[in-house]
């Protein structure tokens, strides 16, 4: 069922079993998950089913890292940033879940083999075909002369992307949220606060603000954050009525490590024969390109360091691509009609610079030619191609997202963002192109031209919209803020899902393991806590009420007069978690 939180009589409570914050696509996969399971679900979605400048503009933040928009590399409606997602996945492999000790902080509590039974169920979720991401098969599949590069595999090897429709979750799944039994969407519900026991130990429900700040409570035996991977730690910091240093932070851990993949365009090719050998390279030509269709899922090459090399040279994890070009055609010019376009969109005209337009409008007929070229995928007329890296990011502490003086609509403090890469990243980059230059050489394959590759670093890195690592994952509270189970250390009912868990990140695009992590997470807890399993369930008690009438203060007298229950202690809540009791208020 969907909710307007509009229509919520203020200072109301609702109950709920679970409260997921942020209905993207992490809150969405865990609550199809709890709603199977007819566990009584509330997620709170902080925009509504259109976009709205409103609601994005609490995405605004404060930057002083390296340059990134807070707005344009997220979306705050339901489905989240699936609304402007490109769709491309691939699942981790077995070394991002290494420690590495060549590379400090990395590594995750548990090996590849634990996420990977969710991956199949994951792919039914993003929509794609259940074929492996082994090079050969696409190559068996694939009209020659569309296929792989011969390379000297000891450096280079080909991984394989696939792509998701892209599955937009709020509107693919939003009939299955309209008439999911067990669950309450509520749109335009801003979380604002947790609120927590005396000792900030237990969450014991989530104030909220409607767009037009009418408030509400919503309590819950559980609290999931999904926020994305910079708002879950906002609002852990955000949480700070109890412990000024907000929640989970005891080891100033929250908001650290952020982590976003750096993506470099640099170097440029030409083709030695025929620029149909490198098409499957070509991330302009394979985007979504139904003629690489196998089974409804279409594919896309890159060229990745291999394991021996990451090993022997301490390197990070990195892939290259190309990006066709005509003659005449110029990147950086669709790059600036995009930062104009979306300036525009969201009518954010103060940022547009006046040499953006005034480059863009200059450059306006070669500009309709490339955005042709683009939608008509004419690889074959291209006669170079751009180079594009993305290299893993190394976890680094100074990274990171903290709060910022400066306050939203809805009176709270905004993001305050210092994204850092350091040398590990640059040597990798260069490195990858040095390797990429003398294998076209040696192969004969083409040219690669890499002047003044390291001039400009880190001036023109930019990112891919990945936001990961600010509530991090570690056994040691001391060293993550989540548990391997995605638990807040030192908090008895508050898990985290989403990129911001990622400790390690790897080169490849996070949104899979996003739901393959969040599958995870419910079965977890349905198992953990005996939630909607038959038994002595009491649920009739705590059952949010149905769809609540407008203007009505209260939406079922009984729940209210028990929220107002003195007896409801932080003590009895605890007793209950622990306990795996169903309801805190039967607790003794
Ligand atoms: C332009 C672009 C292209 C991308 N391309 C790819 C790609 O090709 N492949 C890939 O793997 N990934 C891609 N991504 C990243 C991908 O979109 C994210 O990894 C994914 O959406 C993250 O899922 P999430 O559920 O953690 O966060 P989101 O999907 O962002 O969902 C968070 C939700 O929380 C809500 N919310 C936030 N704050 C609050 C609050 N206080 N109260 C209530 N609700 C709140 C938001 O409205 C939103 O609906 C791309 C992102 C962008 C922006």
């Amino acid at each position: 069922m969907l909710i307007e939180a509009g229509l919520l009589p203020s200072d109301s409570t609702l109950d709920a079993e679970i409260c997921i914050i942020g209905g993207g696509v992490a809150g969405i996969t865990l609550a199809l998950e709890f709603d199977r399971q007819g566990i009584a679900t509330c997620v709170l979605e902080g925009g509504g089913l259109k976009p709205s400048t409103k609601s994005q503009a609490l995405y605004q933040g404060e930057n002083v890292g390296l340059p990134y928009d807070m707005q344009a590399t997220r979306t705050r409606r339901l489905g989240g940033s699936s609304n402007c997602w490109g769709g491309w996945i691939r699942p981790f492999i077995s070394i991002d879940f290494e420690e590495r000790d060549w590379i400090p902080n990395s590594g995750w509590p548990f090996h590849l083999d634990e996420v990977e039974p969710y991956y199949r169920r994951a792919d039914d979720l993003v929509q794609v075909n259940h074929h492996g991401f082994e090079p050969a098969f696409w190559h068996s599949q694939l009209n020659k002369p569309i296929g792989l590069l011969e390379l000297d595999r000891e450096a280079l090897e080909t991984v394989i992307s696939k792509f998701s429709p892209p599955t937009r979750f709020g509107r693919h799944y939003h009939a299955q949220l309209v008439s999911a039994k067990n669950t309450k969407v509520i749109l335009n519900a801003n979380a604002v606060q947790l609120a927590t026991c005396s000792n900030a130990t237990t969450v014991h429900g989530v104030h909220v603000m409607s767009a037009s700040r009418s408030a509400f409570f919503v309590r819950a035996k559980h609290t999931i954050l999904a926020a994305g991977g910079i708002e879950n730690a906002r609002l852990l910091l955000l949480s700070n009525s109890v412990d000024a240093r907000g929640l989970g932070n005891q080891h100033d851990l929250v908001g650290r490590y952020f982590m976003e993949h750096p993506r470099i365009r640099h170097g440029r090719m030409t083709p030695a024969r025929s620029a149909d050998l490198f098409r499957f390279y070509d991330a302009r030509f394979t985007y979504h390109n139904p003629r690489l269709s196998v089974d409804g899922t279409s594919a896309s090459a890159h060229l990745a360091l291999s394991e021996q090399i990451q090993r022997r040279e301490r390197l990070l994890q990195c892939r290259t691509y190309f990006r066709a070009c005509r003659s005449g055609e110029d990147s950086a010019l669709t790059e600036q009609f995009h930062e104009l376009y979306n300036a525009v969109r969201w009518r954010h005209f103060r940022d547009i610079k006046l040499q953006t337009y005034a480059a863009v409008v200059r450059h306006s007929p070669n500009l309709v030619t490339s955005l042709l070229y683009r939608r008509l995928k004419l690889a074959a007329k291209s006669d170079h191609f751009q180079i594009e890296t993305v290299v893993e990011p190394a976890p680094d502490r100074e990274s990171r997202v903290t709060l910022s003086s400066q306050r939203d609509r809805l009176g709270l403090h905004r993001a305050h963002l210092d994204w850092r890469i350091g040398d590990q990243e640059k040597r990798t980059h260069l490195r990858m192109l040095e390797l990429v230059r003398d294998e076209f050489a040696r192969s004969g394959l083409g040219h690669v031209d890499l002047e003044d590759a390291d001039k400009g670093h880190p001036l023109s890195v930019i990112g891919c919209a990945h936001h990961m690592g600010t509530t991090r994952m570690h056994v040691d509270p001391r060293q993550g803020v989540v548990d391997q189970n995605c638990k807040v250390h030192g908090m008895h009912n508050l898990h985290v899902a989403g990129s911001s868990i990622f400790p390690t990140c790897g080169n490849d695009m996070p949104t899979l393991t996003i739901v393959a992590l969040a599958l995870r997470l419910a079965d977890h807890i349905k198992a953990r806590y005996g939630l909607g399993s038959p038994g002595p369930v009491n649920r009739r008690q705590l059952q949010m009420a149905p769809n609540v009438p407008s203007g009505a203060k209260t939406m079922d007298a009984a729940l209210i007069a028990k929220c107002a229950d003195p007896n409801l202690t932080p003590a009895i809540v605890e007793q209950f978690i622990s306990a795996g009791s169903d309801d805190p208020l039967a607790a003794p």
